[in-house]
């Protein structure tokens, strides 16, 4: 392949907001009230869910690194990161030690509203005229309404971003309408994430839609950009279609309950819905009976049982006894399920057995009983064992149900999880389109979410023609729960239970006061931009949040989901959905954090293409109640919001090209009665306010987002439409130099040369002039062809043209610009 040097000068020029190449047109909002979710705890502590601010990702992954348990509602501020995390009074004192400021429950950031006088904090400076070689760019700058107010979201960038001194400050002012001057001037926030310059960005509340915005620095750049709108204008959902049913799911449902629907749903409707097995089984909803015995200090015992509670663990007790008597050695007696213990004595008479011993005796002397004893944490056990009152039952502890579980029995042992599949043709002819719902336990929403909409499609499939094209059109693939064990937990146990229920910690971790610390973040547990490879934010501790497992894929739950695209490779489409946080995601979303280096990012017909379907599905979210998910919450979630090392969508688009989706639903929403935005939790009051924070009110406008990402699909299957692009201005002769750029009809990428060569799929790619922008602008200095062709996200390509043959028909476009003469 011949690449030779461009004879061209690639400049980053201005940002053409609205252009078709990003196909997108967003605003932002910023809640303000934390979330704060009503769990219900129960011992071995009872945490709680507070409100933290970090400075920043270096923070974050500290708090990670120590263990906390902090994911989701986090949100990007303009000083740092606001998260919830889920912790004990203890734990609050040590997040403050490390620096981590410890929110009020009420008060959250809030997007400055007013103008703030100017350009004071600018100093008084001349504001220089416009030039083509602009040190300030509109990255967006996006106009949205929501229960009758309006907002405005900017993002700008300089190219002295970077630098640290004196620190570059923006200013943004906007008109009130076309032909209206530019005015309201305000500073806006610098944001800054792993030591690297982003962008400048800001929400604010407005009352008239904006025409043109001006942005203005601190070291001389001017720019302008024209606002565009967000979610405006949606079309009406399928829920207002004449005779369409809705509204199918009464209340949060445990993993029995779904998969049960399921089945049935299979058994209702076989001529479109059968359930497919996932091959790997889940740890279980079960656990070994232990017993911390002895307190916590050098004399105390830990001991888990051989075979799991319920199938004999819990009917296990042990003893410590003093007998009485002197010189007698340590021995384990066994009847039954009783374990005695008899201590040792020295000449004197006095017990003489240490921690260290007795658990040594019990692993060795308990017939199999007891399969793992050893000190409490990180003791060495030389203390002086003392006997117990009498038979310390052990126990799984899991029959201690939580305040407000559901009735019935969990069953125990490992779980196999139904996929269920809707599609008319299920050979493979439709594009697949995969929904996993709580990967994460105590996220509940995203599994009512997930079943509402299977509801929707099987019941209106006879009836409502929308519902028949995407059942004719697609092969949905719906995981109602990839965690069944872990929400069990959620439900019957530990209600901010967030990982799977597999145990992977020594015996530093091993007392079952550490048993809600528990499992594997099976969303960090993935193959891509993994920890086990550097990347950040997912943690080793076995006791971490995000804890990443032992290896990649270690755990059942991520294996299958590989099992199931591999199996199925007509899957061409996923969405992970978690909550809460009114996020929607894709790539990249992990970096390694020295240097920032991201996962590779989607080309840009990718990236239109996803920005394209967002908008897309949000509309369809907010066609409900007006929820609106705001574009600073949209896009690559490590450049919107955090790295997350090893998560799923980054394997699938990245290792099988799998269009993938990340969902955060149940974010805030705005309260136009007390002018913020409030917070959404995990577990909401089903019912609540049916205008703020409610179970079923998310479950209700995320599927209708969902349904949109059916249709995108079934869209995407028919697509048989070749893409045209232009180069613009276009060839032809110019007295001096001229900026040029690539413009394409739909969401596609574009492969050119300018050195004679005929285009191919090695050919440069025309890239975004920088992430969130888009694409670049060619400053031409002297003649050059253009040679190029562009391929849509279908893989259609422009006039068909065949970049693998090099046949004579070479049908690919040019376009020469001639400079001077
Ligand atoms: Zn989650």
């Amino acid at each position: 392949m011949r690449r030779s040097r461009l004879p061209i000068t690639l400049l980053a020029l201005t940002a053409l907001v609205g252009s078709s190449l990003v196909a997108t047109a967003p605003a932002g909002a910023e809640p303000t009230a934390p979330s704060g979710a009503d769990h219900a705890h129960d011992h071995p502590h009872s945490a709680n869910s507070v409100r933290i601010q970090m400075t920043g990702a270096a923070m974050l992954e500290k708090v990670v690194a120590a263990g906390f348990d902090i994911d989701h509602g986090l949100r990007r501020v303009p000083d740092g990161i606001e998260g919830e995390a889920v912790v004990t009074t203890e734990q609050v004192a040590a997040l403050k030690a490390m620096g981590v400021q410890v929110l009020d429950d009420d008060e959250g950031f809030e997007w400055s509203e007013e103008a703030d006088g100017g350009l004071r904090s600018l100093g008084a400076r001349a504001v220089p005229s416009y030039s083509h070689e602009k040190t300030v760019r509109v990255v967006r700058a996006d106009w949205f309404t929501t229960k009758g107010q309006g907002f405005l979201y900017v993002e700008a960038r300089t190219t002295e971003g970077q630098q640290a001194s004196p620190i570059v400050a923006m200013q943004l002012e906007n008109d009130s309408g076309q032909g209206t001057p530019f005015g309201f001037a305000r500073t806006m926030s610098r944001f800054v994430d792993s030591g690297q310059y982003m962008f400048h960005r800001n929400l604010f509340k407005l009352d008239a839609r904006p025409s043109q915005i001006r942005v203005t620095s601190s070291t001389g750049g001017v720019t302008t950009g024209t606002v565009s709108n967000w979610l405006e204008d949606a079309p009406p959902p399928l829920t207002a279609r004449p005779g369409y049913q809705s509204d199918f799911v009464d209340g949060y449902q445990h993993p029995q309950q779904l998969f049960s629907r399921a089945k049935e749903i299979a058994r209702q409707y076989p001529d479109i819905a059968e359930i497919v097995y996932l091959p790997h089984q889940t740890n279980g909803y079960q656990r070994k009976a232990q017993a911390t015995i002895g307190g916590t200090g050098q004399e105390a015992v830990v001991v888990s049982s051989a075979a799991w509670g319920h199938e004999g663990g819990n009917d296990i007790t042990v003893e410590f006894v003093d007998r009485p008597g002197a010189n007698l050695p340590l021995t384990v007696e066994v009847t039954g399920k009783a374990v005695r213990v008899l201590l040792a004595k020295d000449a004197s008479g006095a017990l003489a057995s240490t921690a260290a011993q007795v658990a040594a005796a019990l692993e060795s002397q308990s017939q199999g009983l007891i399969d793992r004893a050893h000190p409490y944490r990180t003791n060495t056990g030389t203390g002086i064992v003392a006997p117990t009152a009498g038979p310390v039952a052990l126990s799984d502890f899991l029959d201690e149900k939580r305040v407000g579980a559901p009735e019935g029995e969990v069953p125990r042992g490992p779980a196999s999880i139904p996929v269920l599949r809707i599609g008319k043709h299920r050979d493979g002819r439709n594009p697949g389109v995969l929904i996993q719902a709580q990967d994460h336990a105590r996220e509940w929403v995203p599994a009512t979410t997930t079943l509402e909409t299977a509801e929707r499609l099987v019941r209106n499939y006879k009836t409502d023609q929308e519902t028949k094209k995407i059942v004719q059109d697609t092969d949905i693939f719906l995981i109602l729960s990839n965690n069944p064990d872990g929400a069990n937990y959620s439900f019957y146990n530990y209600a901010s239970q967030r990982k799977n229920l597999t145990n992977h910690c020594e015996d530093a971790n091993a007392d079952p006061a550490r048993r809600n610390s528990w499992g594997v973040d099976l969303n960090r547990n993935y193959r891509v931009g993994s920890g086990h490879d550097g990347y950040a934010g997912a943690s080793t501790t076995c006791t971490s949040g995000t804890y990443q497992g032992p290896e990649k894929l270690s755990e059942p739950e991520s294996k299958n989901i590989v099992w199931l695209v591999e199996k199925y490779s007509n899957i061409k489409f996923m969405m992970s959905v978690h909550s809460n946080g009114g996020q929607l995601f894709w790539q990249p979303g992990a970096y390694i954090a020295d240097g920032r280096i991201t996962t590779p990012r989607p080309p840009l017909g990718d990236e239109a293409f996803y920005w394209q379907s967002a908008g897309r599905i949000l509309s369809q979210v907010k066609a409900h109640r007006e929820t609106v998910v705001t574009p600073e919450n949209v896009g690559g979630s490590s450049d919107v919001l955090y790295s997350s090392a090893g998560n799923v969508r980054e394997d699938m688009y990245h290792t099988y090209g799998i269009y993938s989706f990340g969902w955060e639903v149940g974010g805030s929403v705005y309260n136009p009665a007390t002018g913020n935005w409030q917070g959404g939790s995990f577990q909401p009051p089903w019912v609540g306010d049916p205008a703020l924070v409610s179970g079923h009110a998310e479950t209700m406008e995320y599927a209708n987002g969902i349904m949109e990402m059916f249709r995108i699909a079934a869209e995407w299957g028919k697509d048989k439409k070749k893409p045209t692009s232009e180069l613009v201005p276009g060839g032809g002769r110019y007295r001096g130099p001229v900026d040029v750029r690539f413009e394409t009809s739909e969401p596609a990428t574009v492969y050119y040369t300018t050195d004679g060569s005929r285009p191919t799929l090695e050919s440069p790619r025309y890239e975004a002039t920088e992430f969130r922008e888009p694409g670049q602008v060619f400053h031409v200095t002297e003649t050059t062809t253009f040679r190029w062709f562009s391929v849509d996200t279908a893989g259609n390509i422009e006039r068909n043209y065949d970049p693998t043959k090099n046949d004579r028909r070479d049908n690919y476009r040019t376009a020469t610009v001639t400079i001077g003469g």
